[in-house]
């Protein structure tokens, strides 16, 4: 379907937990954030109607995001039921790849086509300062893992607080080089005061192209993340939900006050 800015939507981002196993300096303050209760939190069987009606409306492009998705147990039930859905020629995920070691074959039996892994820095003790105590030898045996199973390409996530020519990133860059690894640089974001720019290597942020809606874990149907429009398919239904975000989908981004990184998945 296209938006009231011809713009075609056929990407839909699914953020199915706010939960994660890293304090990422950038996302989560030491302390972690409040959780969203079990209780609101979207079944899988729910999700994948979302994304079947979605697929019905032109999404052929789906990625799970978190938090961190792997923390949510069963999550490859969840990929499974997704890849079943036909119309669907992209299908990912974006990990931090804490547990991908464990889960890359897993996901790839389920159905799932390919992974971006997030990774800040490649010097062991700047990643555990990043993330407040995570540890990079676990995240460089996930992407060998997933390159070995075939979740390929494995996209490398860097996010910089300026520049890509920072050290870390530049150290970043040239570990995917030489890894044979896609690098993507995304700066720094705040949505509460919509300071976003255009990915260094990808196509996110830039508005005039957006092809995106996401799913919040609780069911809100978000048109942007720069945005404090949403839907809720508990009380709209999912059909007229994506319905109304796709045709009151803002031009452009803004702010966003209602959500955090850590449940909406960037
Ligand atoms: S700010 Fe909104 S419209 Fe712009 S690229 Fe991001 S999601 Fe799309």
């Amino acid at each position: 379907m296209f938006d009231c800015y011809n713009r075609k939507i056929s990407y839909l981002r699914i953020s199915i937990t706010d939960r994660c196993n890293l304090r990422c300096y950038y996302c989560m303050p030491e302390g972690g954030v409040p959780l969203i209760g079990h209780d609101k939190i979207l079944h899988y069987e729910e999700i994948a109607e979302v994304v079947k009606e979605a697929t019905a409306l032109g999404i052929d492009k789906v990625r799970i995001t978190g938090g961190e998705p792997l923390v949510r147990r069963g999550v490859e039930e969840l990929v499974a039921m997704i890849a079943q859905i036909p119309g669907i020629n992209d299908f990912g995920m974006t990990t931090n790849g804490i547990l991908l070691e464990k889960y890359a074959p897993i996901l790839k039996e389920a159905g799932l086509h390919r992974v971006n892994v997030s990774l800040d820095a490649i010097n062991p003790s700047r990643y555990r300062e990043l993330t407040r105590g995570g540890d990079v030898e676990q995240v460089f045996r996930g992407i060998e893992a997933a390159q070995q199973a075939g979740l390929t390409p494995v996209k490398i996530n860097c996010v910089v607080q300026q520049t890509s020519e920072e050290k870390d990133a530049r150290e970043v860059k040239e570990y995917s080089r030489s890894h044979n690894l896609e690098i993507r640089f995304i700066h720094q974001m705040s949505l509460e005061h919509g300071c976003f720019t255009t990915v260094e290597g990808g196509d996110g942020g830039d508005c005039s192209r957006c092809s995106r809606l996401r799913l919040t874990a609780e069911g809100k149907i978000k048109p942007c993340l720069f945005s404090d429009i949403e839907f809720d398919i508990k009380e709209l239904g999912i059909r007229e939900a994506l319905l109304q975000a796709i045709n009151l989908k803002p031009e452009k981004g803004s702010v966003n006050t209602l959500n955090a990184f850590n449940n909406i998945g960037g």
